[in-house]
């Protein structure tokens, strides 16, 4: 990091990621009347969804306006500030640690709380791109009441759809396309045909209509709603930077954490998706509670 930027007043903590997660945290850090940089990218895992389900309080609400509600109350405290940024850098320094963002700013602070999300990484399939968070889905508890109980295919993208497949009846009857993605064996195509989920073989050419699979072989099969597993990555390079302990979950790689949203490395929080194997808003704004509440302990204490 060059020494040449401005290194300015000392934050009690800089949350990078001020989203659902990160906000939550900065509450918490404001709360205790601390001096909290939020530093945001402005690129929500769930901006293609029209709208968010399943936190208590917010269900059914556009994502984007539970956000800024969040936002809004959170710029009410005196002792938090908020930059539009993308951090490009952070690493260790005297007092704490030095972040940098992509113009070359240098910001500092005692703790950080990495809240920065993950990126889902899209099977594929074309047409699957333009859908995504609207006929296709990867959370069945986000988005399959709304369904209706109408018909479901899960877009294979490797054995982990089984997962997938196996739930997916509890929410309407399922096809499982396995678009070459792996293949189910014998033991496999019973726990299928236990929860009634028919199987169709063969190579997806598309997606079209609404929520309409389009096989290599010209056959379609128009569905209700659509659900992949996608890979996802961290959204941020901090942790790898910082040098934070990373476990490898079912999608991807995420930080390790203890108990209360500790990273491996002294004064580091993580929160959100960033630090779980899956998560969603109402867990990621627990998880930015207990960060925030940690970092301030570490404040304190430390
Ligand atoms: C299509 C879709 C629909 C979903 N629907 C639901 C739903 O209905 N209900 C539900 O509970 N969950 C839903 N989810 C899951 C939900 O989006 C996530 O669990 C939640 O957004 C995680 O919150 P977070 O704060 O950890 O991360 P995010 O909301 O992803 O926010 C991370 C923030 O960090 C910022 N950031 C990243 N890198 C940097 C950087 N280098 N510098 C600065 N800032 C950075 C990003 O710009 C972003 O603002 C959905 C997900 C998807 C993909």
């Amino acid at each position: 990091m060059s020494t040449s930027t401005s290194a300015t007043t000392l934050n009690d903590a800089i949350v990078i990621g001020g989203s659902y997660a990160g906000m939550s945290a900065a509450l918490q850090l404001a709360r205790a009347r601390r001096r909290v940089l939020v530093i945001d990218a402005g690129v929500r895992r769930n901006r293609f969804a029209s709208a968010s389900h399943g936190f208590l309080g917010h269900d059914r609400r556009a994502p984007g306006a539970i956000a800024a509600e969040g936002k809004a109350q959170l710029l009410a405290y005196p002792s938090v500030r908020w930059l539009e940024a993308t951090v490009s850098q952070a690493e260790p320094c005297d007092d704490g640690f030095r972040v940098a963002i992509a113009d070359g700013h240098v910001e500092r602070a005692r703790k950080l709380v990495i809240a920065s999300g993950v990126v889902d990484e899209l099977p594929a399939i074309e047409g699957l791109a333009q859908r995504w968070g609207q006929g296709v889905f990867h959370c069945p508890y986000c988005h399959g009441y709304e369904i209706g109980s109408g018909r479901i295919g899960v877009l294979a993208s490797s054995a982990l759809s089984m997962h997938h497949a196996l739930m997916l009846p509890d929410w309407g009857p399922t096809t499982l396309f396995l678009n070459d993605a792996f293949e189910p064996d014998d033991a496999q195509r019973a726990a299928l045909a236990a929860r009634g989920v028919t199987v169709q073989a063969g190579p997806i050419a598309r997606l079209v209509d609404a929520a309409t699979v389009e096989l290599r072989d010209g056959r379609r099969f128009a569905m209700d709603g659509l659900f992949t597993i996608t890979r996802t990555h961290l959204a941020s390079p901090v942790a790898d930077q910082l040098g934070c302990a990373l476990e490898e979950g079912p999608t991807g790689a995420y930080i390790h954490t203890d108990a209360m949203q500790a990273t491996s490395v002294p004064g580091v929080f993580a929160c959100g998706d960033a630090a779980r194997a899956a998560g969603n808003v109402a867990i990621s704004v627990g998880a930015g509670a207990m960060a925030g509440a940690s970092a301030h302990r570490s404040l304190m204490f430390d």
